[in-house]
């Protein structure tokens, strides 16, 4: 075991593959429907908002994927991203366990999210695409796609969940700094926008609702401008192995290997990313590691969705996929972890999950909160909101490893840092910061408002 603190690859180490979980997943995928005739989508559905080479990865069960050149050479950027054994958290904890974290924070746009959104534009640009549309939540995945379409020369919409925007004024200027369009969703630019606005004119936006609006805008596009999504689709997962695949290598340097990873959900890629590599580890190599995604007690579809055929977005335009929801007219509260705020989950975690290989745990805001400042004060970076759920469970093992007193391996991913959510941690910082737990009714109500799909599929 080495004495280390940050263990760092060199460039040579970057991945050239990217690791694809449907090859090893002992259980496979049902089909993704059409919105209106409820039947299998065709590749010619898909094709009006997404290039080809997605799609193709989005279906392939391939067990690696190769990274283009023109990728790997923008990853250069900021990756290897640094491994960091959190070691002045240990000893604050007092605990026997060895606290380890990847820091995603380490990109130029703040998360992991830079990992899918470089190669989504290269894709696009590759196919001719010249304009994309997206939606954001805390304004993570638009700030990495902005930087993404300034690398290779695309425009971008994006359609900014309201509440957001008005939280993190910052992120929308970061958006328009890299050259990118920000809207306040629900907007009056689209049908799906002013139909939620006639209803509800003071709507604080969801990711459901902007991912209907940005949807939009590129379908109705006759071409012109595709769609990109940040999470929850296979394509997006799959790009983020690369952070599991080099924190494989990194715990080797650190002569360890995780007893549990650990990374926060919302639609499920930062976990995917880190988690897969390990899966593969654990379906292939016999290990025996833990995964735990983390998700929070306002939004928690994992731990108290139903796991069923749903759509992807608000105006029902969006693919169904069978998955963990609250249900697609799910608005969530205003919790300060905006890119937490998805009603459903990526449908391979889901399957994963319902086969009893990934784990699932919901914190409440506070204490996740609580466990970002301790994790502050002695690690030196504030981290995103999101991640900051990911910390509370990391803390949360390694104190029950104190308690049982037992040495254990922690992994978690870190996925941003919080630069930008400094209203949260200020809200939090003097005592604004409330929990929400989703109510009984809210849950008992989601089936009432699934679609109805063929019996033959459903089953
Ligand atoms: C978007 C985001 C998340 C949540 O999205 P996933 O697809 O579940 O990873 C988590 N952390 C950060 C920093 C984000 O920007």
């Amino acid at each position: 075991m080495s004495e280390s603190t940050r263990y760092l690859l060199n460039e040579s180490d970057l991945p050239r593959y990217w690791y694809n979980v449907l090859a090893d997943s002992p259980v496979s995928l049902p089909p993704v429907l059409h919105p209106v005739t409820k039947e299998p989508v065709t590749p010619d559905f898909l094709s009006a908002l997404f290039p080809m080479d997605l799609i193709l990865q989005e279906v392939s069960t391939e067990r690696y994927i190769e990274i283009p050149e023109e990728v790997r050479e923008a990853y250069k950027l900021y990756r290897p991203t640094p491994l960091i054994r959190a070691r002045r958290l240990e000893k604050a904890l007092g605990t026997p366990a060895h606290i380890y974290y990847k820091y995603e924070g380490a990109s130029p746009s703040g998360s992991h999210k830079s990992n899918t959104a470089l190669a989504q534009a290269f894709y696009n640009k590759a196919a001719g695409t010249k304009a994309l549309t997206t939606e954001t939540g805390a304004g993570q995945w638009g700030s990495a796609l902005s930087m993404a379409c300034a690398f290779f020369d695309m425009e971008l919409e994006v359609y900014m969940v309201k509440v957001s925007y008005n939280q993190k004024p910052y992120r929308r200027f970061l958006m328009e700094t890299f050259g990118a369009k920000v809207f306040a969703s629900p907007t009056n630019l689209t049908q799906a926008g002013r139909a939620i606005l006639a209803q509800d004119p003071d709507s604080p936006g969801s990711l459901g609702i902007a991912i209907s609006e940005a949807v939009e805008v590129a379908a109705t596009s006759n071409g012109t401008k595709k769609y990109s999504l940040g999470s929850v689709l296979n394509h997006v997962l799959l790009h983020q192995t690369v952070i599991g695949e080099e924190a494989l290598k990194q715990m080797d340097m650190a002569g360890e290997y995780p007893d549990v990873v650990i990374g926060c959900v919302g639609g499920g890629s930062n976990f995917g990313g880190i988690a897969y590599p390990f899966l593969r580890e654990n379906l292939r190599n016999g290990q025996r590691t833990r995964l735990l995604a983390v998700e929070p007690t306002a939004a928690p579809s994992l731990t108290r969705g139903i796991y069923a055929f749903d759509f992807g977005d608000t105006a029902q335009m969006a693919p169904i996929v069978k998955m963990y929801t609250l249900g697609h007219s799910f608005i969530p509260p205003s919790i300060h972890a905006g890119g937490l705020r998805y009603h459903g989950m990526a449908p391979s975690i889901c399957a994963l999950y319902d086969a009893g290989l990934i784990e699932a745990v919901a914190v409440p805001q506070r204490a996740t909160f609580e466990a970002a400042v301790l994790f502050a004060r002695h690690e030196g970076i504030v981290p995103a909101p999101e991640s900051a759920h990911a910390i509370r469970a990391a803390i949360d093992e390694a104190l029950l490893a104190r308690q049982q007193g037992e040495k254990r391996v922690i992994l978690f991913n870190l996925s941003g840092h919080g630069n930008f959510d400094l209203t949260a941690y200020d809200a939090f910082n003097h005592g604004r910061l409330e929990d929400y737990q989703l109510p009984e009714e809210a849950i008992q109500s989601i089936r009432e408002r699934l679609p109805q799909v063929p019996e033959q599929i459903g089953a």
